[in-house]
C-alpha cells in the first residue's frame, strides 16, 4: 500500500460564472519513504495538490487515500487529527513567530497536542539538535537568518514524528548556498525515512530529490524516477570504456 494514492482527482474552483480546473484527473502515488519534487510553471496545480495532499482542501473529484483512509469521508475533527498526526507542513515564508525563541516556535505543535512542558522542551530541543541549531534554541526568529529560520520551521516540522513532510517553495526566499543547505537536510530526513513531497520551479532545486512530477495545466505531464534516470547515465558515462577491449579485438 502507497503511503499517497491519487485516483483521478481534480480541483474545480468556481468564481461566479467562471470555472478553474486546477487539476485535472490527477492520478499518481507516492511510496513510504520516497522524496519527490513538484514542479511546473506558476498556476499548473502545485500548490492546490499540496494542499488536497496535505488535507487543507478537498478535491471536487477523485479518491485521495492517505496511508489507506480515504480523506474525502473524513469529517473536520479526522483530517485534523491526520494532519497533526501524519503530516508536517513547511513553507516559503518560514510562518514563524518572530519575537519568539526557536524554542518556543518549535514547541507549539506539541502545546496544541497537548503535551505537557517537560516533554515538549525535550522534544523540541532534540528537534533543533536534528535541523542543526541545537546552540540557538534561545534565539529569537527575528534574529536569525532566512536559512536558520527555515531551519527552525523544518524542527516544528519534525518535533510531531510525521511520515510525510510537505513543503510548498522551501528554498523560494533563500539564497543559493543557504538552498544547498537546506535541501542537503531534506535529503537526509529522506534517508532516515520520513517521506517529502516538496513543490519547487528551479531544477537545481529538484535534483535534491528521487523522482521528479512535472505538473502542467492541471495535470502530471512527467514523472521521472532521478535515482533511475542517474544510474542510466553512469552507465552510459562508463560504456565507452567498457566498449573499447572489444572495439580493439574486433
Ligand atoms: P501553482 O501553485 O502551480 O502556481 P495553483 O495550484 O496555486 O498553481 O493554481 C492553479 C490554478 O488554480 C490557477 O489558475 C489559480 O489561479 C487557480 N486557483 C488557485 N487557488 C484558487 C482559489 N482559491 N480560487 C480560485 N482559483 C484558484
Ligand atoms: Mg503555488
Amino acid at each position: 500500500m502507497s503511503l499517497i494514492e491519487l485516483d483521478k482527482v481534480s480541483k474545480v474552483y468556481r468564481m461566479g460564472d467562471v470555472e478553474v480546473h486546477a487539476l485535472r484527473e490527477v492520478s499518481f502515488a507516492v511510496e513510504e519513504r520516497d522524496f519527490v519534487a513538484v514542479m511546473g510553471s506558476s498556476g499548473s496545480g502545485k500548490s492546490t495538490l499540496m494542499n488536497i495532499i496535505g488535507c487543507l482542501d478537498r478535491p471536487t473529484g477523485g479518491a485521495y487515500r492517505l496511508d489507506g483512509d480515504e480523506v474525502s469521508r473524513l469529517d473536520r475533527r479526522e483530517l485534523a487529527g491526520v494532519r497533526n498526526k501524519t503530516l508536517g507542513f513547511v513553507f516559503q515564508s518560514f510562518n514563524l513567530l518572530s519575537r519568539t525563541s526557536a524554542l518556543e516556535n518549535v514547541e507549539l505543535p506539541l502545546l496544541y497536542a497537548g503535551v505537557p512542558a517537560r516533554e515538549r522542551h525535550r522534544r523540541a530541543s532534540e528537534a533543533l539538535g536534528r535541523v542543526g541549531l541545537a546552540e540557538r534554541v534561545h534565539h529569537r526568529s527575528n534574529e536569525m537568518s532566512g536559512g536558520q529560520q527555515q531551519r527552525v520551521a523544518v524542527a516544528r516540522a519534525l518535533v510531531t514524528r510525521p511520515r510525510l513532510i510537505l513543503a510548498d517553495e522551501p528554498t523560494g526566499n533563500l539564497d543559493s548556498r543557504t538552498t544547498v543547505e537546506i535541501m542537503v537536510l531534506f535529503q537526509e530526513l529522506a534517508e532516515a525515512g520520513i517521506t517529502i513531497l516538496l513543490v519547487t520551479h528551479e531544477p537545481d532545486v529538484a535534483a535534491y530529490a528521487s523522482r521528479v512530477v512535472v505538473m502542467r495545466d492541471g495535470r502530471v505531464r512527467t514523472d521521472q524516477n532521478q535515482k533511475a534516470r542517474r544510474a542510466a547515465d553512469d552507465l552510459a558515462a562508463a560504456a565507452p570504456l567498457e566498449d573499447e577491449p572489444a572495439e580493439a579485438s574486433a
